[in-house]
């Protein structure tokens, strides 16, 4: 696949498995648009929106935030792109999913859904010590990343659902509401599953060429 195609891709996958750097990175190579509907959140808190007042409680649960808040932030985004794009935490239930393939339409069928398998010990070791940036929502390590992101300048912080009870919350939730969409995008030939446990530079790279099959 090249940035001349037009693709759309999802990243699924538990908290902390890389599809922020992943999903960001692809993006960047392919020239596509990018929307992490995390950091979408937690900009929205900050800016204390209506959808920032909504989502607040849930995030500070470890909860999922409930459909309803999620679609029109997502579909508002999705009208406003023209090429490929690549969301990252959207869909993360059954019914996201299937409005998901609603909106599109046709081009659903060209949709690939992108399964990171990391095991939980290996998640929990990663989520202790991350930060990220308060401007653009770069993700790195704690004694890599500095203060200061090296993309945009903005302050590093570490998350406030990161935290290792938050973790445990929001991991369920994964596996509960958001693993049986592996299911959902094999039955219907679009999903690619990447070992998310390696470093990020092999991760990448295995992913690279599996999309590079995809046509
Ligand atoms: P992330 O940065 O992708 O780990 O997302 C952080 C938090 O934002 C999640 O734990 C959820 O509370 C919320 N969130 C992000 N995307 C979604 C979504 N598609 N549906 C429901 N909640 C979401």
């Amino acid at each position: 696949m090249s940035s001349a195609d037009s693709a759309y891709l999802v990243f699924l996958g538990p908290p902390a498995s890389g599809k922020g750097t992943q999903g960001r990175r692809l993006a960047e190579s392919l020239a596509f648009s990018y929307l992490g509907t995390g950091g979408l959140l937690r900009g929205a808190m900050r800016e204390k929106s209506d959808a920032g007042r909504r989502a607040r409680p849930y995030l500070e649960k470890g909860r999922y935030v409930p459909d309803d808040i999620m679609l029109p932030l997502v579909s508002d985004w999705l009208d406003r792109q023209q090429g490929g794009w690549i969301l990252d935490g959207f869909p993360r239930t059954l019914a996201q999913a299937e409005d998901l393939d609603d909106l599109m339409g046709d081009k659903s069928q060209k949709l690939i859904a992108v399964s990171l398998d990391v095991p939980e010990e290996e998640l929990r070791r990663r989520v202790g010590g991350r930060v990220e940036c308060r401007s653009c929502h770069w993700v790195g390590r704690d004694e890599e990343a500095g203060d200061s992101c090296r993309k945009c300048g903005g302050k590093m912080a570490p998350r406030a659902d990161d935290d290792l009870d938050r973790f445990k919350k929001r991991y369920r939730e994964f596996r509960e509401l958001t693993l049986p969409l592996v299911d959902y995008y094999q039955q219907s030939a679009r999903l690619l599953s990447v070992d998310g446990s390696a470093e990020p530079a092999k991760v990448r790279q295995d992913l690279a060429d599996q999309l590079a099959t995809q046509r």
